[in-house]
């Protein structure tokens, strides 16, 4: 891998005040609707999540380029107060930059120096951590005449002063006894502020609200999956469509966990069509048959909704899988393009969802002009372009038998940013391949306020390898789990250049005029390639995981390339690999430029923690029963390298201890509250015996 192990040491760096800029009105924060509308022509800014409406993560910058890329060096840090996943794509305003960090703080930086200006921590309760199914993550900011927007992850909607991080408006978006969280970035579209949710893995009924930017009063919902119909309309302007056709597609009691169809990321508005596009998620529960009987499509589940801005009516849809049922999401990165396509211009979406297909979308209608593979899939033989409808291998339903599907639940590709350079015609995709085997939960009752999937994981199904032990088979879905840069030509779908990775979950990109692709791994390294034919130009290696979307900017003519490290996310939360046995350091906000002098100073070296020992005994059944408790309850948040391993934790050794900690919930402000709701003092000791069984042949393996 190639891990140098770095830490911070920024010479301290001359500050350089920001000349008559005293308050809000003298220019922090200064976007309007007319500078949003030509961000195009503004490239030493980056005003928007995906730096323009059209989110192409694009920058036409080209003093830093294939040239010249190999002089790139750091020009300053800044670290963060956790080693907690970071997602965020910063803001970069007039010189100022905005950015986001885990357990939703935010942070003002003079973006030329590192200087931070002001810093606001929206004081989540720590407990509410354990509602967020892939990490206390925030993926960022928006910004807009003057104010700082940010979604909390107890489901708040936060106004800031840009000039000062004084708090202006705060408003609950959610329902906060029920487990929803926000994880997502707002978009601020003619003056509201458009904020999703997320917890479809938990039991939430999916939605998107616009707030008046100035007030912070609601304007309208959209919700994207129907109510119990014994409670009536929600007065929300989803009602019609819902009574119109898409209140039909569903059936059973659906509503009793959720149904899911959260808005947990891609928020995306079309200024040509005057729509707001938004990508919406996976059912609640997963299992088809578990949520809605085996029958109809679910709409909106996993579908692109056009929306009026203004309003929140229902303009168009598109769904990618009707009856969903592996956690399939429309939810990923939605870009706007101008293509050629049979010598027809088109304006398009482009989407690489979590299912595997590239779409290309026509924005007029919703209507699918291609869909293909850009990875590895085999729930699918085509997307038939006449009905816009998956052909599906019916096997990959699982409903008789499990079923080894390709892409799983953790998506072909997720959150992580894609670009499109219009100068290549290339999308770059920090793509996945993670196989997983699903099987009906038969069993499955539901668990209010934990997983709730309707899905069991454990066995790998038979026939996979020679030999076909358990053991084999897992090895072999191992083996199989990986990541690939993909660049993708949507006009002809087809991967143009390509780069393996031998972990999956690989960060963002960006793509720039200076025909550079940037992007961080896993592994702590910064790449850049030429994004022609993705030759490695440039590296920078440290020791925090990357998994953000890089940006760029220019500030007084020197132009910079920042990302967020720090590693996490739901795979940091529920998996890792021999070289991330030993927690992560705290994030960081690193920033580039050609000539930079700033240094990173070696961390201490530092050994994972010892396997607990004991010299207790437990019966087999005893152990039995805490393995199931811990793949049904611990696993999700304690097998990645972010949380504490407990097969390495000290606690597992002290009966007392880990009581308090399991029932009584003394670490409830880390997130780690008391499960006693779900299990009693029994089974919290049976886990306990599972670990400490599961430490000693872990132990033995490594011997
Ligand atoms: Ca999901």
């Amino acid at each position: 891998m190639g891990i140098t192990r770095l830490a911070i040491m920024i010479a301290a760096t001359a500050t350089l005040a920001l000349s008559a800029c005293s308050d809000t009105e003298s220019g922090f924060g200064a976007i309007d609707e007319a500078r949003m509308l030509a961000a195009d022509d503004d490239p030493d800014n980056w005003l928007s999540q995906g730096r323009t409406y059209g989110e192409q993560r694009f920058s036409p910058l080209a003093d830093i380029n294939a040239d010249n890329v190999g002089d790139l060096s750091l020009a300053y840090a800044v670290e963060f107060d956790t080693n907690r996943g970071q997602e965020a794509t910063p803001i970069v305003v007039d010189g100022t930059m905005y950015l986001s960090t885990a357990w939703s703080k935010v942070m003002a930086i003079n973006a030329a120096t590192g200087e931070v200006l002001w810093r606001y921590d929206p004081q989540v309760d720590g407990s509410k951590g354990a509602h967020a199914c892939c990490d206390v993550v925030n993926r960022g900011v928006a910004v807009w005449d003057g104010k700082v927007f940010v979604g909390t992850v107890d489901g708040r909607l936060v106004a800031l002063d840009a000039a000062t991080g004084d708090e202006i408006w705060d408003v609950v978006t959610v329902n906060q006894q029920q487990p929803y969280t926000i994880t997502g970035a707002p978009r601020v579209v003619r003056g509201k502020v458009i904020i999703g949710n997320s917890g479809a893995e938990l039991g939430v009924r999916g939605y998107v609200s616009a707030y008046d930017a100035d007030s912070g009063d609601l304007v309208w919902r959209f919700y994207t999956v129907p109510g119990n119909p014994a409670d009536g309309p929600d007065g929300a302007a989803s009602d019609a469509v819902f009574e119109q056709f898409a209140g039909d597609t569903w059936s059973g009691e659906y509503w009793e966990m959720g149904g899911g169809g959260t808005v947990w990321d891609s928020i995306v508005y079309d200024a040509e069509f005057d729509q707001l596009l938004i990508g919406v998620g996976n059912g609640s529960p997963w299992n088809y048959r578990a949520r809605s009987d085996g029958e109809g499509d679910n709409l909106f589940l996993t579908s692109i909704l056009a929306l009026d801005p203004d309003t929140g009516a229902y303009k168009w849809h598109y769904q990618q899988n009707p009856g969903e049922t592996w956690d399939y999401t429309a939810t990923q990165q939605m870009t706007l393009a101008d293509l050629t396509i049979d010598g027809q211009p088109r304006k398009v979406i482009l989407q690489a969802p979590k299912n595997g297909f590239f779409y290309v979308i026509d924005r007029a209608d919703g209507k699918l002009i291609s869909a293909e593979p850009y990875t590895q899939q085999n729930w699918a033989e085509r997307i038939d372009l006449e009905t816009g409808r998956p052909v599906e291998i019916p096997a990959a339903r699982y409903a008789d038998a499990p079923y080894l599907v390709t892409p799983s639940g953790l998506g072909a590709h997720a959150w992580h940013p894609m670009s499109y350079s219009p100068q290549t015609g290339l999308v770059y995709i920090p793509s996945m391949q993670v196989p997983s085997a699903y099987a009906d939960d038969v069993n499955y009752k539901r668990n209010i306020g934990r997983w709730n999937t309707g899905v069991t994981f454990l066995a790998p199904p038979e026939g996979l390898v020679p030999g076909d032990t358990p053991e084999a088979r897992r090895a072999f879905i191992t083996a199989m789990t990986k990541g690939r840069l993909v660049a993708w030509d949507p006009v002809a779908q087809r991967e143009v250049w390509g780069i393996d990775r031998d972990w999956p979950w690989n960060g963002g990109t960006l793509a720039t005029g200076g025909n550079l692709v940037f992007q961080g791994t896993p592994d702590g390294v910064f790449h850049a390639y030429d994004a022609r034919d993705g030759k490695e130009l440039w590296s920078f290696g440290q020791e925090r995981g990357i998994m953000a979307g890089p940006i760029t900017y220019r500030v007084d003519g020197v132009q910079y390339v920042a990302v967020l490290a720090g590693y996490g996310g739901s795979m940091g939360m529920a998996s890792q690999t021999d070289w991330m046995r030993r927690p992560p350091p705290n994030g960081m906000l690193l920033v580039f430029r050609i000539g930079g002098t700033a240094k990173l100073e070696p961390l201490p070296p530092q050994e994972p923690a010892p396997y607990v020992t004991s010299t207790e005994s437990f019966t087999a059944q005893q152990i039995a029963e805490g393995q199931a408790q811990y793949l049904g309850y611990c696993t999700i948040c304690h097998n990645g390298p972010v949380n504490p391993n407990l097969m390495r934790s000290a606690v597992a050794a002290d009966p007392a201890a880990w009581q308090a900690v399991v029932m009584e919930g003394i670490l409830a402000q880390n997130g780690m509250v008391s499960f006693a709701p779900w299990i009693d003092a029994t089974q919290a000791e049976a886990i306990r015996a599972y670990v400490i069984s599961e430490a000693a042949n872990r132990r033995e393996q490594e011997q």
